[in-house]
């Protein structure tokens, strides 16, 4: 189990929650924070402080926002960004790549 990031981060992005994971697993895409689920411990301390409650437990993600449960975890693999379970964000800075399914998402 994992928390989710879904789609209200996209170009909001202000990584609020990125200061509260003490085991420093939120990364940053480009458009989009992402966690990743191998390394979230299930604390719940980023949940709150996302100004535009972005932030789910994966088994309480709203049903339009469902897919991003899939987004955050296929953003670490081989096909979108390809880091892994690399063991902290702020050592990998930004990924510079967003999963690809963000592009049917508008920029403001
Ligand atoms: S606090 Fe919310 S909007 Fe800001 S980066 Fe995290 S998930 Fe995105
Ligand atoms: S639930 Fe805890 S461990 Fe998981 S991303 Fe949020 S702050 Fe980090």
């Amino acid at each position: 189990m994992a928390y989710v990031i879904a789609e209200p981060c996209i170009d909001v992005h202000d990584r609020a929650c990125v200061d509260e994971c003490p085991v420093d697993c939120i990364y940053d895409g480009v458009r989009k924070g992402y966690i990743q689920a191998d390394e979230c411990v299930d604390c719940g301390a980023c949940e709150p402080v996302c100004p535009v409650v972005a932030i789910f437990h994966e088994e309480e993600v709203p049903a339009q926002w469902a897919h991003y449960i899939a987004i955050d975890r296929e953003f670490f693999g081989p096909e979108v960004s390809g880091l892994g379970a690399p063991g902290g964000a702020q050592n990998v800075g930004s990924a510079g790549i967003d999963h690809p399914l963000l592009a049917a998402v508008a920029v403001p």
